[in-house]
């Protein structure tokens, strides 16, 4: 077995995913740009085994997708969107996928995830991809169309669809003209009604970005429920900022209310 050093180092960060309540049997994700340029990646059946791993359960992709060595299972349904990731960010060094419940639950309404914690500050932009996934889905049984699925992934077209369809697009135009900023931190994001995703540039940092994301979420949350629908990202020292949550709706996915923000 190749790369045993990479396998613990991602086993060890996986540990300490679960055990900060991030990845659960909902599912996720885990990957890393190894130093060759080949991907080590969490294999599809770990978060049914309650993520319960050792370290053959990670597969080595070539940046293509193409096996590089198996030794569980396959890829998760979201490979492709690692890949790309990894492709459109050349500083993407680690990927982390979690279905976390505070984050999920902007996903779930379609919203950016507010930065309302210093720790967050530092993202950026945590817009919201979304597709139709039963509609894309049941379109796709319907009337297939051809695709090229990773060879290294469960071959699940119609999952594969909404990612390659209707996902890459919004990776592209979106995510990837964001490259710059991982000079200096990491990006975020969430699909909708799904989970949230971090990109960093090491394998510690990207999980810890993922904690950050998750705390931003949850804090969100919790301050709409003092505050009875508002969230302030800085109320102290920016206090015009704010999103009503009863307004939530009116947010566009994509691009955070602090893009829109009353001018102080
Ligand atoms: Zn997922």
């Amino acid at each position: 077995m190749n790369y045993e050093t990479e396998r613990k180092h991602l086993l060890a960060v996986l540990t300490d995913l679960k055990r900060w309540e991030l990845l659960n049997p909902a599912g996720g994700a885990v990957s890393v740009r190894l130093p060759d340029g080949n991907i080590l990646m969490s294999c599809t059946r770990l978060a049914f085994d309650r993520w319960d791993a050792s370290v053959r359960d990670f597969i080595v992709l070539a940046p293509d997708g193409k096996i590089v060595e198996q030794t569980g299972g396959l890829g998760a349904s979201g490979t492709p969107m690692h890949l790309d990731l990894y492709a459109m960010l050349p500083r993407a060094g680690a990927i982390v996928h979690a279905h976390a419940p505070y984050s999920l639950t902007f996903a779930s309404l379609g919203l950016p995830i507010p930065s309302v914690t210093n720790r967050a500050d530092t993202f950026g932009e945590i817009p919201c991809l979304h597709a139709d996934d039963s509609a894309v889905k049941a379109d796709f049984i319907t009337d297939p169309v051809p695709l090229e699925l990773p060879e290294g992934m469960v071959q699940r077209p119609d999952v594969a669809a909404v990612t390659l369809l209707h996902y890459r697009p919004q990776l592209k135009e979106i995510i990837a003209p964001r490259s710059e900023e991982m000079e200096r931190h990491g990006l975020a994001f969430t699909l909708y009604r799904h989970g949230a995703f971090t990109v960093g540039r090491q394998l510690e940092e990207t999980a810890d970005l993922m904690l950050r994301l998750e705390e931003s979420a949850r804090t969100a949350v919790l301050q709409a429920a003092v505050t009875g629908g508002v969230v302030y990202p800085n109320r102290l020292y920016r206090g015009a900022e704010r999103l009503a949550l009863s307004d939530a709706t009116a947010i566009p996915p994509v691009s955070s209310y602090l893009t829109d923000r009353v001018p102080t």
